[in-house]
């Protein structure tokens, strides 16, 4: 049961965190929001998430390329709605270019945001989940943490990374009530992946929509996207009793891509 859990989802404020962060918040958890974007309207989604699942939600702005920032965004949770029980590694941003024209200063800010920051969140959080025997965290890989592409050297690394800080933190907590999962998704329409399809559609001189089903056919066998719904589902099943058992690992939803 994850009612009454305090929950804090980086990366909230658009796409696929947002997505986990109103599935949760629809189970009962007390949510805080991280991200960037306009002020009013990020109030405006905390204040409807309150409303609408009758709940406690939060925000911070801290910068996760920044890992005091990240650490201190557990202790702003836990200060606004009491100590972590949940956490969702989810911020990311990503970088397409071949490693020889790869700014290094790109290669640094995936790595900081799409890694480190859950090196920090994690390090910061645990020892109030210890404390209490009870404590998820779910981290928002890839189907690139399982396989690359060209051109994106920095965030497969970074996602890479990411499933195996999963093991090793679920190896670290075992038996203690802590449970640390990677997931894997496929293609999500979110304004991260839309801007590789506009970006696709200029280069190929074809409409977006053609270029976002020439994005899916290159990939994901099922041609459909994922959407945030899908992997807040499987998100909220990673926090609940039936899950107990599961830890360390990596979860795909990828309509079939890492089965190639
Ligand atoms: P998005 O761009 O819609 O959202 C990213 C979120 O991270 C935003 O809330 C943004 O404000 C926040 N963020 C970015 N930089 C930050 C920083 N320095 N500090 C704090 N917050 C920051 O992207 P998305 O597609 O929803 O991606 C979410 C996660 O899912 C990422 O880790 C991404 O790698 C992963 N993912 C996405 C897809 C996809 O197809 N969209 C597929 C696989 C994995």
């Amino acid at each position: 049961m994850v009612r009454g859990k305090v929950a804090v989802v980086t990366g909230s404020t658009s796409g696929i965190g947002l997505g986990l962060a109103r599935a949760l918040a629809a189970e009962g958890c007390s949510i805080m929001l991280n991200g960037f974007g306009d002020t009013g309207e990020i109030e405006a989604l905390r204040a409807r998430l309150e409303r609408e699942f009758d709940i406690r939600a939060g925000y911070s702005g801290a910068d996760l390329s920044d890992g005091g920032a990240a650490a201190g965004l557990i202790a702003e949770a836990a200060a606004a709605l009491g100590p972590v029980d949940i956490l969702v590694n989810n911020a990311g941003i990503q970088h397409v270019a071949p490693i020889e024209e790869f700014p290094p200063e790109k290669w640094d800010a995936v790595l900081a945001i799409n890694l480190s920051s859950a090196f920090h969140t994690t390090r910061a959080a645990l020892p109030a989940m210890r404390r209490a025997g009870w404590g998820h965290i779910v981290n928002i890989a890839s189907a690139h943490g399982l396989v690359a592409s060209p051109c994106k050297s920095a965030y497969v690394a970074a996602k890479h990374g990411l499933v195996g800080l999963t093991k090793v933190t679920g190896l670290e907590t075992a038996g203690s009530g802590i449970t640390c999962n990677a997931v894997c998704p496929g293609w999500v329409r979110t304004p991260l992946v839309e801007q590789q399809i506009e970006a696709r559609a200029a280069e190929q001189g074809v409409p977006v929509d053609r270029a976002a089903a020439d994005l899916l056919g290159d990939k994901q066998p099922s041609g459909a996207f994922v959407t945030p719904e899908q992997l807040g589902a499987l998100t909220v099943f990673l926090c609940g009793d039936a899950a107990a058992q599961i830890t360390g690992a990596a979860f795909s939803m990828d309509g079939g891509w890492t089965a190639q």
